[in-house]
């Protein structure tokens, strides 16, 4: 492990090495719902979908600015897209629930409809496809998920969910899909070519389920949530394991991996860069009882013991490391707990208090200021260290990312 310069207890470290801002791509005239970076690192090229209606793919000039080589427009607001590298298969979802596939020319300068795909009856929110499967995943907000051949252009199932579903992922190998939800909850499916089995709900997080990302080589399943929090699910230890990464303090909107670095994005305009590689810990079960762990003295619910002792009820805590229900005076330090995935203080009792060191609080993450809120984000492919941002203005930027993975 690299060690590097960590910070000092309880600061949010905004590390020297930031993120270089290259250039903005301004033209779109509606939000844009997402920008995908393509292309060679000498020859680096973006393809963006907005609520204009319109795909645009950017191609670098020599003056290092952007400028559109195609704007194509669709018959309604261009709200999701995914795009393969390898064969330049482009797929792009509308907000009248309709997929339409490209093949975009090598030149970049021009995209052939191959294919049509009357998938949902309202806003396509996340599409994924497989090359490996031939499949096309889509999620909605008619709260169904589904899977078409690539190949034939069939239906191949659909799964209801019970709210909206935000966004999908695919483990090709094992043919997991992964369904995001409005609720919070994400459900796992194994597919065939005709059906579906249910295999399990993650519940974890309390607000809309904004972004999930499919880690192949650890078969690790990492989500980022309107509730601020990422939770990183161990899919393939069959110790259901998960574990909290608590650093935004507004909606995660964005995840990639870059080697051992998980990179998250938030609109609270920041940029986090966790070390992947130090061991974490779950976050302890939250004890529920009717008096203060600690001294005892009786919560506000539990009126014979208020009247017994004589005492006024207090409200329940709970200490973020050993997971304790407490009163506030048994609970009133803070401490930062990046094992647990806290970054930022967080309630301690007094005893766990005693045996957080400086060591313990060490951060395992970095901190970089975007100054803008982020919508979305993309990393290069084939290790290119550039990461494209969508903002809430309209705006798409560029950043070279070399200094902070
Ligand atoms: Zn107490
Ligand atoms: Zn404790």
């Amino acid at each position: 492990m690299a060690a590097s310069i960590k910070p000092v207890a309880g600061t949010q470290f905004m590390s020297s090495k930031k993120p270089q801002f290259l250039c903005k791509l301004d033209g779109h005239q509606e939000t844009v719902n997402q920008a995908i970076l393509i292309g060679a690192e000498d020859d680096p090229a973006v393809i963006s979908i907005s609520d204009d209606k319109t795909i645009r793919i950017w191609s670098r000039r020599d003056s290092g600015q952007y400028w559109p080589s195609i704007c194509h427009t669709m018959p309604a607001a261009a709200s999701a897209m995914d795009y393969e590298h390898g064969t330049r298969r482009l797929f792009v979802a509308l907000d009248n629930g309709t997929i339409t596939e490209f093949d975009l020319s090598d030149d970049l300068n021009k995209i052939t409809l191959r294919r049509s795909y009357i998938a949902h009856q309202q806003r396509v929110a996340s599409i994924k496809f497989s090359l490996a499967t031939e499949w096309l995943l889509s999620a909605g907000k008619d709260k169904y998920f589904q899977w078409h051949s690539t190949e034939t252009g069939r239906r191949l199932g659909a799964f209801q969910s019970s709210s909206w579903c935000t966004t999908v992922e695919f483990d090709a190998a094992s043919r997991h899909a992964f369904v995001g939800d409005y609720s919070g909850n994400i459900t796992m499916l194994k597919l065939t070519e005709t059906n579906y089995q249910p295999v399990t709900t993650l519940r974890g997080h309390s607000g809309s389920i904004q972004t999930l990302l499919w880690d192949e080589k650890k078969s690790l399943l990492i989500s980022g949530s309107f509730d601020q929090v990422i939770i990183v699910w161990d899919i393939g230890g069959g110790k259901g394991t998960a574990y909290e990464l608590c650093g935004h303090k507004q909606r995660v909107t964005g995840l990639a991996i870059f080697g051992q670095k998980l990179l998250s994005v938030s609109e609270d305009s920041t940029l986090v860069v966790w070390d992947m590689s130090a061991k974490r810990q779950g976050t302890p079960e939250w004890a529920e009882r009717d008096c203060c762990e600690r001294c005892a003295r009786p919560f506000f619910w539990n009126v014979k013991a208020m009247l017994d002792q004589k005492q006024v009820g207090l409200r329940q805590h709970h200490c973020r490391r050993c997971g304790r229900a407490l009163c506030d005076k048994c609970s009133s330090n803070r401490s930062p707990l990046p094992v647990l995935g806290y970054e930022f203080p967080v309630r301690i009792c007094d005893e766990c208090h005693l045996h957080v060191s400086d060591r313990d609080r060490q951060s395992l993450a970095e901190f970089h200021d975007l100054k803008t809120p982020v919508a979305g984000m993309s990393l290069a492919p084939n290790g290119v260290k550039l990461m494209a941002t969508v903002g809430s203005d309209r705006n798409m930027k560029i950043w070279d990312i070399a200094t902070v993975i």
